[in-house]
This record gives structure tokens, sequence and C-alpha cells, in this order.
């Protein structure tokens, strides 16, 4: 015992005797109160380091989620109310929620390299366009390409390479492409897809906005572009309408708030926006035939009680369209915006029921005229909006073209 304590004298003796102040002081250190106060001081630096290191993650998220809000990119899935059609092409930033991927931000690129048309000539082949073209600058799986609706996969074909020509008749000259149903008679196809860029398949549902795959070159093309094609009615190309009275480059996100989907003329302005609000052939051709008896679709009509509008709003409901937009109530997104409005507040709730059921054309026609009118039964009776309305559905039905 005391042999070893002599030893460990000899020892720190030795060290002092070579070592510099520091190290002295580190020996002071070693005895046990200041063992404690060093454990204490410890302890509270560990605690502040934590505490700061809480403080600025805090800080540095708040600024992040700033960044991603007030970047000029809309939110990702949370806009997708699924109330009008999307640009079909993604942003180029994703993000992923419940393990789907979503490109919903501003779209990476807009441009139209061709449109719709009834007969294009390629290679010295001339025949219809049934789609538009979105070139990609030459860039093959860069782009996203993404749902312009919620629906249901009903064609994934992926097995064509990326070296698309005239003389490519990969995926029937398609390429790679997918098809989704999206309800009330909708579809759209994406033609031309990157090989192994398809992340959906048949029988997925995907959400507005979702990440279906990517821009190729696949199938019989000249370059990378996406093909993109909307159906009314049915799959084939028999039923394709020009994309772009559906989807638009300049406001590409769509939501209920500005629902609005132009058409040509205020008769397919009122004829879109109704069948994208989900309203049947049926119910759509029944407001049509009241439209057309009250205004023949002109927005500045005023008759002689001073009622005003496509609707031809009077009383109250005529103070409402002025107090509401003023000098622009002869604005068509307003009006239409009004209209809307009225058909989906509880007054009106029995008008819209028999718009979205299954009763009868002139049914439904008499049963808007009671109610956006109030004229009294023998003028909604009176035949001529019913004659409008039966003159009006094979329009409708054509996708209101
Ligand atoms: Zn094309």
């Amino acid at each position: 015992m005391e042999e070893e304590k002599n030893n460990q004298e000899q020892n720190n003796n030795s060290i002092n005797n070579i070592t510099s102040t520091a190290f002295g002081l580190l020996k002071k250190f070693g005895s046990s109160k200041f063992k404690i106060i060093l454990i204490i001081v410890g302890a509270g630096i560990i605690l502040l380091a934590l505490i700061l290191l809480l403080l600025f993650g805090t800080v540095f998220m708040i600024l992040d989620s700033e960044k991603s809000s007030t970047n000029g990119n809309l939110a990702f899935s949370q806009i997708g109310d699924n109330s009008g059609f999307w640009w079909p092409v993604g942003s180029n930033e994703t993000t992923t929620e419940n393990g789907v991927t979503f490109a919903s931000g501003q779209p990476a690129i807009t441009s139209i390299s061709s449109y719709f048309q009834a007969n294009r000539c390629l290679g010295g082949t001339c025949r219809p366009h049934y789609g538009f073209d979105v070139g990609s600058n030459g860039k093959i799986g860069v782009y996203n390409l993404i749902a312009i609706k919620s629906g249901t996969v009903i064609k994934a074909f992926n097995g064509c390479a990326d070296n698309g020509s005239l003389n490519n008749n990969c995926g029937g000259q398609l390429g790679n492409y997918v098809t989704i149903d999206h309800g009330n008679g909708y579809y759209s196809r994406y033609q031309h897809m990157a090989q192994n860029s398809i992340t959906v398949k048949v029988g997925d549902t995907v959400q507005q906005g979702q990440v279906i795959g990517k821009i190729g070159k696949s199938g019989r093309c000249t370059g990378a572009h996406l093909h993109f094609q909307i159906h009314v009615g049915g799959t084939s190309n028999s039923f394709a309408v020009d994309p772009l009275t559906y989807v638009d480059p300049n406001d590409p996100r769509p939501t209920a708030s500005g629902n609005i989907i132009v058409g040509n003329n205020v008769m397919q302005t009122v004829c879109l926006t109704l069948k994208q609000e989900g309203y049947p052939d049926t119910g759509v051709a029944a407001a049509l035939g009241n439209l057309k008896r009250e205004s023949e679709f002109n927005l500045d009509a005023v008759n002689e009680r001073d009622c005003r509008g496509i609707v031809q709003w009077c009383d109250t409901r005529k103070n409402e369209l002025l107090s509401r937009y003023g000098a622009n109530w002869t604005k068509l997104e307003n009006q239409l915006e009004m209209m809307i409005d009225e058909l989906n507040s509880a007054y009106y709730s029995s008008t819209k029921k028999s718009m979205l059921s299954n009763d009868s054309l002139d049914s439904k026609t008499y049963v808007f005229c009671m109610k956006f009118e109030i004229p009294g039964a023998s003028e909604c009776n009176s035949g001529i909006r019913q004659q409008n309305a039966r003159q009006l559905l094979s329009y409708v039905q054509n996708g209101c073209k």
C-alpha cells in the first residue's frame, strides 16, 4: 500500500517535471472535487448545445417550408382538388406522400410543338393528329408526366426502347404509353414515354398530380416529346378531342376557385364547365336548353324587366350579380361562377339533384326552369326549352363540339 503510494508520487513528480502548465492544471482537475465541477459544467455545455441545435433546427425548418411555398411553385398534392384538368407535364421537383410521388408544382415545360389537327403530314404520310405534342429539347427520361386528374389506369405499355423513328411500330406506334380513365367518359393518353419510366400499372388508381412516368422517344416519332390525347366517350382515336379544350398551358393547375374551362364561345364554355362539374350529359343539355331560351347565351342580355346575363338574373339575384362583380358582371367567368355557386347552394340542391339524376331530359329541363326562373309551370312546360335541350344533347354528348 505504502509502496504503491510512493510509486504514484514518484510518477506524479516526474510528470510534473516534464509537462507544461496545462498538464499541471489537468492534474489539479483530476482531484475528485474538480471532477464533480467538470461533470456539472460539461453537462451544462451539452444541454446548451442541444437546446441551440433544436432552436436552429426549427428555424431552418420554418425557413425551408417558407422557401417551398414562396418559390413560385404551388404546393404539391395539397392544391389538387381534382376540380379541373391539369397540364400533363409536371414540375421537376417532386414530393412523396404515403408512398405516392407528386410533381404538382408549376410544369417544367409548356411549349406545344404540334397541335391537334385533322391532317398532319410526316415523312410523306398524312393523317389526323389526335393530340398535341410537347417537345423536350431532346431530353429523354427527364421530364415528369403527371395524371391530369384522378382516375384509374386502364393501359400501361412499357416495352419499347427510346429509339423512336417514323418506321418504329413499337407499342402500336405509340411507344410506351399510359391511358387513364377519369370517369364521366373522360380519358387521357400519354405516348412515346421513356423506357422503364412508367411507375403505374393497369388497375392502379392515380391522384391528380401523381407522377406516372417521363417523356421519352419510343414508338413512331422523330424526336423526344410527349404526345398527349384526351378522349371523351371512348378510348379509341375516334373519340379524341382537342386536349387544349381541357388543359391550358397558361393556367396549368386550375383549382375550384378558378375551375372554368374556357371554350371557343359562351355555350361551349358553359357546356365544358358543367361537364367538368360532374353533371351528366342530360343535366348539361337541360341547363343549356334553358340558357339558350333565356339569353341566347348573350352575356350582355338585359330584358324589359332588367333581368341580366345568360341566366337572366332578376330582382335580388340580379343585385347579387351586380354587387359581386360591379361593371364586370358581363364577364363570362363571373356569370358562370355565380351560376355554379347557386347550383352548389342549399336553395338549389333539389335542382342539382335532379340534374345529376337519371331523370328524363324533359324533366330536368323543367326543374331547372322552375328553380332558376320561377316563371310558372306554363312557361317551363312551353316546350321551347325542352326542344332546345333535345337539340343540344348530341352537342353535349360529342364533348361540347
Ligand atoms: Zn403527336
